[in-house]
Parts: structure tokens; sequence; C-alpha cells
């Protein structure tokens, strides 16, 4: 179903989408910035509740807001100087994070009014949407044209692909910014949330939130999340990468084969019994515990979303790759297919 959900800034028609599900989820999504506005998913004892943050109008989103439920582009995360050498040439990006590029630039995919098409694929509903960045958009080379499809399938789960080509060697890392919050939608803190990360290994950051290049092992540290532990148990531990990240705010390096779908991360809420699985196809994960949040935004329902009211589980490739020549490559040829899948499966316990 679609409804009209406003205009865009250049004067595009803005339009949100709802599916639902006999398991009784439903998710509604804008083709402004791909993003999910809401997230509705049954708790232990069948109650539908939304457990996503974000707006019940546009006005919010075209406002100033951290990247609530959006597809992020080109660049997911961020590029250490806005800067990066591809094929001889140098590329300058915009620096919208202090010093550094982050989430695609000023004008990112988030911002951008996609092509939308409803699809009824068998066993679930789907959205489609396309985009198809110029060469140049915000600094990167090539053109860029991306499909990102949302499905929800029937068994409680929410799907997104993505696809990507281009037409001259370029980077990117795609990824979805949801932040969630179990027990409901961001009217309280995450820190009772019990998390498990499939990963021996995290990226550790400087100051500014730029990986330092190594790959390094999660035992004995606050990063160790390889069995349940609630986000609060150790979020404010004196230890350097808390202190640098305010919280969690780094990427894991997720076990497995990249290329494969495996599970990355499950998230447990005690008092709602909601449980969330991350599986994906990306090298890692970002966890990111909203430490940013800061009360200045009031969301729906009239949720204000304080620090550490929502958390991220953004699955993409590392951080900086395009000057980090020993990560996982962030390049694509012409000629090449990008592909990557994420999902976020719903269950109680
Ligand atoms: C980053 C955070 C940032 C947030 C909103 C996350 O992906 O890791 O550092 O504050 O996005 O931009």
């Amino acid at each position: 179903m679609k409804q009209v959900f406003g205009v865009a800034p250049n004067g595009a028609p803005i339009d949100l989408y709802t599916l639902a599900n006999p398991a009784g989820m439903r998710v509604q999504i804008t083709n402004y910035g791909g993003i999910v506005t809401s997230l509705l998913v049954p708790d232990r004892k069948g109650r539908p509740g939304d457990v996503v943050l974000g707006f019940d109008r546009i006005d919010g989103y075209l406002k100033k807001h951290p990247y609530f439920g959006a597809i992020c582009g080109r660049y997911a995360n961020r590029i250490a100087c806005g800067c990066f050498t591809l094929a001889g040439a140098e590329y300058t990006l915009a620096r919208n994070d202090g010093h550094n590029h982050l989430h695609g630039g000023v004008l990112g995919f988030d911002k951008m009014v996609w092509k939308a098409a409803e699809l009824a694929p068998m066993g679930g509903a789907a959205l489609w949407l396309a985009y198809s960045s110029p060469a140049g958009d915000e600094g990167y080379p090539g053109k860029l044209d991306v499909v990102v499809t949302y499905t929800l399938a029937d068994g409680k789960e929410l799907r997104i692909d993505y696809l990507a080509t281009t037409d001259a060697e370029t980077v990117l890392n795609l990824t979805h910014h949801g932040y969630f919050n179990l027990a409901d939608g961001g009217k309280s803190e995450v820190l009772g949330h019990e998390v498990t990360i499939e990963a021996a290994r995290f990226l550790p950051v400087d100051a500014a939130l730029i990986p330092t290049g190594e790959l390094r092992d999660v035992r004995g540290t606050p990063m160790d999340f390889t069995r349940a532990t609630s986000i609060g148990a150790r979020i404010d531990a004196a230890h350097e990468q808390l202190v640098h990240g305010r919280g969690y705010d780094h990427t894991w390096v997720v076990n497995g084969a990249p290329g494969q779908l495996r599970l990355a991360a499950r998230v447990f809420e005690p008092t709602s019994g909601r449980v969330m699985e991350v599986l994906t196809t990306e090298p890692g994960v970002q966890f990111y515990t909203g430490n940013f949040l800061d009360g200045t935004l009031t969301g729906k329902d009239g949720a204000v979303y304080r620090r550490r009211h929502g958390l991220c589980l953004e699955c993409q490739h590392f951080p900086d790759s395009p000057n980090q020549p020993q990560f996982p490559s962030t390049v694509l040829k012409p000629g090449q297919r990008y592909t990557q899948t994420t999902v976020y499966r719903f269950s109680v316990a």
C-alpha cells in the first residue's frame, strides 16, 4: 500500500509504503532515503510494538537527524580526511564529520528520492528502490546505479538486498542505518538489551573513530560479545576504545566468510521477550549504541531520543577501507556487480 508522505526540497513527491505479513509484522518505508520509518514486531504476548526510532511526518526526516532508518551511501561510515586515491587519481569528498567524511557526505543516499515499486514475491511482500548517482556525486568517481530491495518475508524477517554497478572504477559501502529499541522503539535506554556478536575480533579506532588498521582480539576486553551480555554491563568501563567511542561505536569482524549469509549478531530484550538476529554477507558489523543522541530530537509518539535510546547494527565493509589496503576491498569496477544481503530476523524468547 502506498500513501503520500510529502515533498522533497527539489519538489519531488515522496511516498510512504506499507508492507505487512501474516506473522503480525508491519514495516513502513519511504522512498526518501529508503528510510524504514516504522517496524511493528509482536512481543512475547503477541502484542505488536514499533521497534525503530524515527518520525511520524516527513518534516523530521527533512531536518538534520542522525540517519534514522536510512540507506547510507555511497560510502557508509567514515573515510579519513574525506580523501582517497584510486587508479592513480586523488579524490576529495565532503568533510562532514570533523576532518572526516561520514555516510556519503552532505547529500548522501539518505537524502535522495528513490524510484520505487511494490513487488509481490513468493512468501512475502517487497519494495524495490532504485537510485542513479551521477559521476562526481559528492566527489565520488563513476556513475553508480543502485537497487535496494526490502522484503518483508512471511517468516518474521526484514531482508535487504543491495545491487550496484558502475561505469568507472569507484568505491562504495552501502548499509541500512536503523536504530532499534526492542522494548519501546526508543522511549528508554537500550542498556538492558542483551547482545551477542559473532566476532572474535574488532577494529580499534582513534579518537575520531577512524580504524587504526589493527584487527584486535576481543578476548579480555569490554568488546567481547561472544556470549550474550547486556549493553550496560561494561559500556562505561575505563577502556580506551569505549572512551573514543563514548560507548560502543565500532566495527566487529564477523566470523566466517564474507559473501555468505551468516549470523552476525543477536539481541534479546528481556522485558518484551523480543529477539532480533542479524545475518549478513558483509565482512563487518558496526555496533553503535546511540551515544550521540542527546534528547534534542522528539520522534514518534512523543518519544524523546536521549543518549543510548537506540542501537544500530549496520552491516557493511570496514570504515576507511579506501585508505587501508589490507582491509577487504571496497572497489567496484565497470562490469562487476556489488551485492549485499542483510536480514533482520525476529522471534521471542
Ligand atoms: C556512526 C556514529 C554516528 C552515527 C550517526 C554511526 O554509523 O558509527 O559514529 O554518530 O552513525 O551519524
